[in-house]
């Protein structure tokens, strides 16, 4: 039975940001096998690839200004290098390489399902800025600039575990049950929010939970989060598109 590997290639310059992340809950069960299909995560230390004597990454930006500028020199060649890597093992177009810029598309939901589909996509490089930002021809050498919000973060790392996440739990058989996130938030066909959802105790506070949740009628439930996910969506974020008929 052949094994599927989903491999998500990190290129930093903080390493360490990753310990954590990778070691702790659904992220760390990922790497195991499950259900025929592992995540193989592959961190690379930018400054790897910077092959003067002091391995700078970075330098003034040329006609002035503050700050510094990734190079392009490192980046390009950790592309080469995870690419020719790639080629080694599978197919090439099967590797999206992302460049994380707040000038980048707006992360969503849907961008998260488009990775995850592993019969296209099974190799995700994700490429990590700091300081002021990269070299403009890093452009180039990538697919695509994606953001994860219109505010300004000091570097990529966050936004490449957010896009992590987002799409390892689309994964097959990552989660276990599919329906935990079919049924979320922008998940769902219509692109509604969540349903609202309760737990013990009935009553907290005199705050009780909806009756028709403890009636044990089923079909009455579903329909209830069904106009509940619409009265949630139109109350918390009216500018949700449409659902469509
Ligand atoms: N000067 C850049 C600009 O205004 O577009 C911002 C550079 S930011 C301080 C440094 C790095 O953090 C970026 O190169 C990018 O990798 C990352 N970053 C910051 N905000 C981000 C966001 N909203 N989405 C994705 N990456 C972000």
């Amino acid at each position: 039975m052949d094994i599927n590997i989903y491999r998500i290639h990190i290129v930093t310059i903080f390493p360490e940001l990753f310990t954590s992340f990778l070691e702790t809950s659904f992220i760390k069960k990922s790497q195991l096998l499950q259900n025929n299909l592992k995540v193989e995560f592959v961190i690379y230390n930018l400054r790897d690839f910077a092959f003067d004597k002091h391995k700078k990454v970075d330098d003034e930006p040329y006609g002035g200004g503050c700050g510094m500028i990734l190079k392009p020199e490192p980046i390009f060649y950790a592309i080469r290098h995870i690419k020719k890597n790639i080629e080694k093992k599978e197919r090439i177009e099967s590797t999206r390489t992302i460049l994380l810029s707040p000038q980048g598309k707006i992360f969503d939901q849907n961008i998260a399902k488009t990775f995850a589909n592993i019969d296209r996509i099974n190799n995700l490089i994700l490429i990590c800025g700091r300081y002021e930002g990269f070299d403009e021809r890093v452009l180039s050498i990538v697919d695509e600039e994606i953001s994860i919000g219109n505010f300004v973060l000091n570097g990529g790392e966050l936004p490449a575990m957010v896009i992590a996440e987002a799409v390892i739990r689309l994964l097959p058989g990552i989660l276990g049950n599919e329906n935990s996130y079919k049924n979320d938030s922008f998940y769902n066909e219509n692109n509604l929010l969540d349903y609202p959802q309760f737990t013990r105790p009935s009553n907290f506070e005199n705050l009780e939970v909806p009756e028709i949740l403890l009636s044990g009628d089923h079909k009455k439930i579903k329909e209830w989060r069904k106009e509940q996910a619409f009265l949630n969506t139109h109350k918390k974020r009216p500018d949700l598109k449409k659902p469509k008929n």
